[in-house]
């Protein structure tokens, strides 16, 4: 039987290699309804939303990863965000454009253009998140977050991630794998497993043919001998966004912005970039968050110079 959304982990004998996949179709296919994206958004949105849920599976406990694809191609950025407990949601800016095909296939790349992938990590007991810029190598995700891996570690790495995409906008297949070398791991190994992800099925194609997380793992590790590890988690699309965050993010408008849509007499209707929720202020509302941007004004002013914050763009809404 096939366990949809969950993160099965593997290790090879030697414990040279370690690995994380999933069949995750329902998901994407949630996160694809969410946004109402057409299909190459779908898919890059889907293998970023895998390849962000896969990376965290790695980390320890109450760890964050982001994947930030900031291309210059026709859908905009891409952002995904995955927990270590399994948790993701990520959202594309334009999710609702079709993209010519390539070859026949869908063509993400094409998409998302030319830029750069951000990645951020953040620990529980650590303040800042840690950051790492890459240029984009193709924009089609997977191996954007291979030469991520390669450049921050030294150490090549298998990202096979797939999402298919029907006629009619539905996802049928999503899944991924993701194998990171250890320490010690041997140069027939390295050599093998390039030699594997050369000649691998890819991942949707594999899911279609009903094939199981362990099918996956065994068509790109291939000779390398490997165990199930007990540890799973089950990935679900949720979003933290509420009241609170969505006024905070009101109030780092500024208090320009604020003024002008108090003037405008209109209450504001926000919807959130990753799960589409509706959140009406008033213009009450707006008026008292703007008495608030105000005194925060005051306060700063009364401060030395020395200690004064400059306002940080965040994505948390
Ligand atoms: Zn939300």
């Amino acid at each position: 039987m096939i366990k949809e959304n969950v993160i099965e982990k593997f290790i090879s004998l030697d414990g040279t290699v370690r690995v994380s996949a999933v069949i995750c179709t329902s998901l994407i296919e949630e996160a694809r309804s969410i946004h109402n994206s057409f299909p190459v958004a779908s898919a890059a949105l889907g293998r970023a939303l895998t390849g962000a849920a896969l990376l965290a599976s790695f980390m320890k406990e109450d760890a964050r990863l982001t994947l930030h694809f900031k291309g210059d191609g026709p859908l905009g950025q891409v952002f995904a965000e995955g927990d270590s407990d399994g948790s993701v949601r990520g959202f594309v800016t334009n999710p609702q454009i079709h993209v010519p095909s390539r070859n026949g296939k869908l063509n993400v790349g094409g998409g998302v253009g030319n830029g750069v992938l951000s990645v951020a990590t953040s620990l529980p007991d650590e303040k800042q998140p840690y950051t790492g810029t890459v240029d984009l190598q193709s924009g089609e995700i997977g191996e954007d977050i291979a030469y991520y891996l390669f450049q921050s570690q030294q150490v090549p790495s298998i990202v096979a991630l797939g999402v298919f995409v029907e006629p009619d906008n539905s996802v049928t297949a999503a899944g991924g794998v993701i194998a990171q070398v250890l320490p010690g791991v041997t140069d027939e190994t390295l050599a093998h497993l390039e030699e594997q992800m050369k000649k691998a099925r890819n991942v949707t194609a594999l899911i279609r043919d009903g094939k199981n997380v362990e099918d996956l793992v065994r068509e790109y590790l291939g000779k390398v001998e490997f165990k199930k590890l007990p540890e799973t988690s089950t990935l679900v699309y949720r979003c933290h966004c509420n009241v609170p965050r969505v006024e905070r993010s009101l109030m780092l408008l500024g208090e320009k912005e604020l003024t002008s849509m108090i003037d405008e007499k209109q209450a504001s209707d926000i919807r959130c970039d990753f799960c589409g929720r509706h959140y009406e202020v008033t213009i009450e509302r707006l008026e008292g968050l703007l008495a608030l941007v105000r005194a925060t004004k005051e306060e700063d002013a009364k401060r030395p110079l020395a200690s004064k914050s400059k306002n940080k763009k965040t994505y948390d809404a």
